[in-house]
């Protein structure tokens, strides 16, 4: 039996975990917190899932939380009047063809890395670094490395002509509340972009306590929604994303009358930079330990795509592991299957990256146009569903002029 090595139990190590240990691999999962430490831990992120990378856990069968999860669906965009902050220039919204879910990687995390153990991993509680990715690699035919954000990810070396930024480009904030007043008629992301100040947005999740929303403030660094700092409590954190919410998007103050947070770790701030990671680290002895997803790229969560891109990367990591049957993992097989991977996280990494950066005139008014367009909008909210989709239109100015005008005709 082939014996695979995954270090982190976020979405691809998981993910991938559960899915050899369908294929009938021998899987070690190697991760720094228990069950109850992720479970009564901080929260760690929005996790707003679209369809595909639903569907990829359903034919797991993981989808343990889909009945009781709200489902996003659909996403809306309002842009403030500069002239009068206080009402929106534009706002639409429209449904996605299929709902979105977030369900709080506190709840999820835990339950997946039982289900390892049941269905017959091994699963060790270890702080890892180089001597442990050493000993895994010595007794395993493939090491993965899984870590996310972790500290570890940084022996990856950075790969400068695929990395954009060389600083974090937002401040991020998440707060986990109740009690806010439902979008109708249909649920949905709802996205503030407020020039010059960042992006506000706010959707269902299912949280440890329940169906909850998550307010998401990404402000842009040294302005007025980079503001976390001594923020220590709970309710200390609440206020401050009330303030935002009253000052910057007065229309979704209204929803807002009688919010209270989740639980006393339903919130979190920090900032990092976005990052695109080289796939192959060799050890010390000269064995090789390979990358995925967040410990190789990792995105702004402006677009809400690294759980997505986790789900995706896994699948691939997966068909590929499989498809090589008894053959070594050998570095030239681990390149390959990254620039698998790639070829599609590259088109997340691009658009991801526009929305960090003042917008060029062009898409200013592709978002305008979508008010008046139903196709347009459409074609804008299902394309976080699978990002390719926005080649060429959403880069280049002639081909959004032609793009707009197409969807103008559908539309009439
Ligand atoms: C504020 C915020 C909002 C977000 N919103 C969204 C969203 O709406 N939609 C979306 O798709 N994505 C979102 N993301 C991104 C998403 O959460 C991540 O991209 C995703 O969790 C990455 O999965 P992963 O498995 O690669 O890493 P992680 O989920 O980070 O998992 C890493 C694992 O490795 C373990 N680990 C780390 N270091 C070590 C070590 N040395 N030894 C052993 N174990 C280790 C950790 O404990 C953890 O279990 C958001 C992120 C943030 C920060």
């Amino acid at each position: 039996m082939r014996r695979i090595a995954i270090v982190g139990a976020g979405q691809a190590g998981l993910q991938l975990a559960l899915g050899l240990l369908a294929k009938g691999y021998h899987v070690t999962l190697t991760t720094n917190r228990n069950g109850e430490d992720i479970r009564n831990g901080k929260v760690m992120s929005s996790q707003c899932m679209f369809n595909a990378a639903l569907q990829s856990e359903r034919d797991l069968g993981l989808n343990f939380w889909e009945d009781q999860c709200p489902a996003v669906e659909g996403i809306g965009l309002t842009v403030p009047n500069p002239e009068n902050p206080n009402e929106p220039l534009f706002s639409w919204s429209t449904r996605l063809d299929r709902y979105a879910q977030s369900v709080d990687q506190r709840l999820k995390m835990p339950v997946w890395l039982d289900e390892v153990a049941k269905r017959g991993g091994e699963v060790i509680i270890q702080d890892v670094g180089v001597a442990e990715l050493e000993l895994l690699s010595t007794s395993h035919d493939l090491v993965l490395l899984a870590a996310g954000k972790g500290e570890i990810v940084n022996l990856f070396e950075k790969d400068a002509e695929r990395t954009q930024f060389q600083q974090p480009q937002r401040a991020l904030s998440l707060t986990y509340v109740r009690g806010m007043t439902p979008m109708s008629p249909f649920s949905r992301v709802s996205f503030n972009l407020i020039p010059g100040v960042g992006e506000y947005f706010v959707f269902p999740c299912l949280t440890t306590t329940g169906p909850c929303e998550i307010m998401v403030f990404e402000g842009i660094p040294g302005g007025p929604m980079d503001c976390w700092q001594g923020i220590t409590s709970a309710e200390q954190h609440l206020e401050k994303s009330l303030e935002l919410v009253n000052r910057y998007v007065p229309w979704e103050a209204e929803r807002c009358r009688s919010l209270e947070m989740t639980d006393d770790k339903g919130f979190l701030s920090g900032r990092f930079t976005p990052m695109v990671r080289k796939p192959v680290l060799t050890l010390p002895s000269g064995r090789k330990v390979f990358g995925m997803a967040d410990a190789l790229v990792v995105n702004d969560p402006i677009t809400g795509q690294g759980s997505n891109n986790a789900a995706k990367c896994s699948k691939v990591y997966l068909d590929a592991i499989v498809a090589r049957g008894a053959q070594g993992f050998s570095p030239d097989w681990m390149h390959e299957t990254f620039e698998q991977y790639w070829s599609y996280a590259r088109h997340v990494v691009k658009w991801t990256n526009t929305m960090l950066t003042p917008p060029p005139q062009h898409l200013l008014e592709l978002l305008g146009a979508a008010s008046q367009s139903k196709p347009l909008a459409s074609a804008i909210a299902n394309g976080f569903d699978d990002p390719r989709n926005f080649a060429p239109w959403w880069f280049d100015a002639q081909s959004c002029q032609a793009f707009i005008q197409e969807k103008t005709r559908q539309a009439a």
